[in-house]
């Protein structure tokens, strides 16, 4: 038996609850791994509130990070011992996740855990970190220059803003952080953010066309925000789009991507390749500095998963959440 994060469906909707699951439960697949640790994404914690529609099968572990090490393997070049990182990937949505002691999982998309970080810390970086990774990425793609202009990361108090803070800050861009939560102005420029701005003056409906601010940002709000952030973007200029923390839509206007040929890169953290996925660990590896990453992380036990859903859905959580899942 191991301890695990059950969500099952109602008539009503979905339940979760922390159970005792069976081994025999586990699903199909040929790499088994002793779960270390997991952590707290926005959509982990849509999952186990029941607040949206992750969840595509019942019944379901959530959770789609995990860290730990082989307990039994099938497949070449993957032996018991390995220590192993998964995120993504169908994780916690479609296949049983990380909110266990135990998973179950195609070894396919596993990935060697950095020899630069502790389980521990590979967890506090997640699909979050991952993802505010990917977003730089998509940025230096484009050509953007630590010297080019302001940065915007919106949503900065939560997890996916906090790296990229974090990491823009330490490849020398300058940086500006909207957030809801004034005070966390001072935690925000310790991260890295050269100023902070009400998120405020970019969620309500905007003019088409703004005064042209930013080289370039990451946007993990949508709706309003998107639109507004899009509009103010620099001839020329891109946002990253990963996230919709204020809302799935996007009410905007095409006049900044045919007057100001601006680019909207899209940002999905689920599926990528094992290539995208080691480039972007080990470019984590190298541009995430230990210490920021300590700073704006927090540590759970696996009973306190669902209170930290409950907080992370209200905007009351800072940073990221690791679980130690046999705490
Ligand atoms: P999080 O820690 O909860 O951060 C979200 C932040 O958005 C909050 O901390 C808050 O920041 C801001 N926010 C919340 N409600 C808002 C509202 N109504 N209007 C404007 N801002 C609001 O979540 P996360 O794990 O960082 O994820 C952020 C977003 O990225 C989520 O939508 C998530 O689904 C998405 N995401 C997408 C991918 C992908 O593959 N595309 C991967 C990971 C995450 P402030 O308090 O600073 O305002």
């Amino acid at each position: 038996m191991f301890k695990g994060w059950l969500i099952e469906k109602t008539a009503s909707g979905t339940v979760s609850a922390l159970k005792d699951l069976d081994e025999a439960d586990l699903p199909e697949g040929d790499v088994t791994v002793e779960v270390a640790f997991s952590s707290m994404n926005y959509k982990d914690a849509l999952a186990l509130a029941g607040a949206g529609p992750v969840v595509r099968k019942f019944p379901m572990v959530p959770g789609v990070d995990l860290a730990g090490t082989v307990l039994e393997s099938s497949r070449d070049g993957i032996v018991a011992g390995d220590r192993v990182i998964l995120n993504g990937a169908g994780l916690g949505e479609t296949r049983w996740g990380g909110l266990a002691q135990k998973a179950r999982v195609q070894g396919e998309w596993l990935v060697p855990l950095p020899e630069a970080f502790t389980p521990e810390q590979a967890m506090a970086i997640g699909t979050a970190g991952f993802t505010a990774m990917l977003c730089v990425l998509a940025l230096e793609r484009h050509g953007v220059l630590p010297g080019d202009g302001e940065v915007l990361v919106t949503g900065a108090a939560g997890g996916v803003g906090s790296v990229a803070l974090a990491v823009l800050g330490r490849l020398g861009y300058r940086t500006v952080a909207s957030t809801g939560r004034a005070g966390e102005a001072p935690y925000l420029h310790r991260l890295g953010a050269g100023s902070v701005i009400d998120r405020a003056t970019l969620s309500a409906p905007g003019k088409p066309l703004q005064s042209e601010r930013w080289a370039a940002a990451i946007d993990t709000v949508g709706s309003h925000t998107l639109a507004n952030v899009c509009a103010g973007l620099r001839r020329g200029g891109i946002v990253a789009a990963c996230g919709m923390a204020q809302g799935l839509d996007f009410p905007a206007s095409v006049a900044p991507f045919i007057l100001r040929s601006v680019t909207l890169a899209g940002i999905d953290s689920v599926q990528r390749s094992v290539a995208d996925r080691m480039e972007a660990w080990n470019r984590l590896a190298r541009d995430l500095d230990p210490a920021l990453l300590d700073e704006l992380t927090t540590r759970h036990s696996l009973a306190e998963a669902r209170p930290v859903a409950d907080a992370l859905l209200e905007g009351q959580v800072r940073g990221r959440v690791v679980i130690d899942v046999n705490r």
